[in-house]
């Protein structure tokens, strides 16, 4: 028999998370499922670097920081976070849902979409039948250094977050390579500098063009653009960092109601999808004058969740400050 949650949240951006710790505070049992191995959403995913002002009590925050703070934030209240694990599939039962994953199957009365624009999943490099070396030789994240401990690392991506790998590694590595397209990097100009002042051996205008299983590591083909030029080279391991794409595709099947204009999830003003027991905040969702922002996804965490325990539990206490909460 499977568990059973109060609340399930799809999608772990601002909005799933600051929703997560609210259903926490509410001793809902909650679980949080995201696609990426990390959390965060589009914070995280697309702009870890940028600093972000419109975030009520910081004055500035850098977005890496805001999202690794929120994922501390639902932990200290319980919530169970399930990084690199797509729903698939949702089924209503008799008197709860079952959710599929692309991993497990869980059952909870209630779920609330978080999903943003959709799973977010990593631009993967245009070569064929690599799966079997991923996460083993070629990585789409950086699971955490000792991976990569004296070993020769190639990183391909020309972002900001590429850079910060190859910066990252230079200290753990034997050697770090850093392979982009174009002769200039996409990044910050002092990420750029430190970059450029780096031991990192920088090659561009260079494009993967094949990669090989070989003995104690991977041949990778490399191709200067604009030329006919290739070389092989040798590495221990491959970090692609080519970006995310996001699709909506899966949650289309899933019934919910959109709203006609933008093809966003419609809820009411307490955050109901025409569907009972299935709620949806953040960026997914349009009623009239919704902003796509992180303010806005903060404020309908907590209407939602208050909702989904009002339904699943009349007449239980409603919400409570923070401070009953820690203040011991
Ligand atoms: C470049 C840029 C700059 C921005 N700057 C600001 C700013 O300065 N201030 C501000 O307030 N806002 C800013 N925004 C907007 C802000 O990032 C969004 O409003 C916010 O991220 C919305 O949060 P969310 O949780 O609703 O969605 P998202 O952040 O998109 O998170 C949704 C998450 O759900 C996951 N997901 C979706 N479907 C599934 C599934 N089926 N299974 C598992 N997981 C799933 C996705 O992988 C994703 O991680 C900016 C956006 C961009 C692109």
């Amino acid at each position: 028999m499977t568990e059973m949650y109060d609340i399930t949240i799809v999608g772990g951006g601002p909005a799933g998370l600051f929703a997560g710790f609210y259903a926490g505070m509410r001793t809902a049992k909650t679980q949080i499922i995201e696609s990426l191995p990390q959390a965060g959403g589009q914070v995280a995913a697309l702009y870890p670097e940028k600093m972000i002002y419109d975030v009520g009590g910081y004055a500035g925050v850098k977005a890496a920081d805001l999202a690794k703070e929120l994922e501390k934030q639902a932990r200290l209240v319980g919530v169970e976070i399930r990084l690199s694990e797509t729903v698939i599939d949702i089924q209503a039962e008799e008197n709860f849902y079952h959710v599929k994953t692309d991993r497990n199957e869980y059952d909870t009365k209630a779920i609330l979409l978080a999903t943003g624009n959709g799973a977010f999943n990593p631009r993967k490099l245009a070569v064929k039948n690599l799966e079997h070396l991923e996460d083993e030789k070629i990585f789409y994240h950086v699971p955490d250094l000792e991976h990569f401990m004296d070993q020769d690392v190639l990183i391909a991506g020309g972002g900001d977050s590429a850079i910060d790998i190859a910066l990252m590694l230079e200290s753990v590595a034997k050697s770090v390579s850093l392979v982009h397209r174009r002769d200039q990097f996409r990044g910050m100009e002092r990420n750029v500098q430190h970059l450029h002042e780096s031991t990192v051996n920088i090659m561009t205008p260079y494009l993967i063009s094949n990669v090989q299983d070989a003995d104690e590591g991977i041949d990778v083909d490399l191709k200067q653009i604009g030329t006919e030029d290739l070389k092989t080279t040798h590495f221990d391991k491959l970090i692609v960092n080519y970006g995310f794409t996001s699709s909506n595709k899966i949650i289309k099947g899933w019934e919910v109601e959109l709203e006609q204009e933008h093809r966003m999830f419609a809820v009411d003003n307490l955050m109901h999808t025409n569907l009972k027991n299935i709620y949806a905040i953040g960026d997914g969702i349009e009623y009239p004058g919704k902003l796509r922002l992180i303010a806005t996804a903060f404020g309908e965490g907590p209407i939602a969740v208050n909702q989904i325990m009002n339904d699943l539990y009349p007449g239980q206490r409603g919400p409570v400050h923070s401070t009953s909460m820690f203040e011991k």
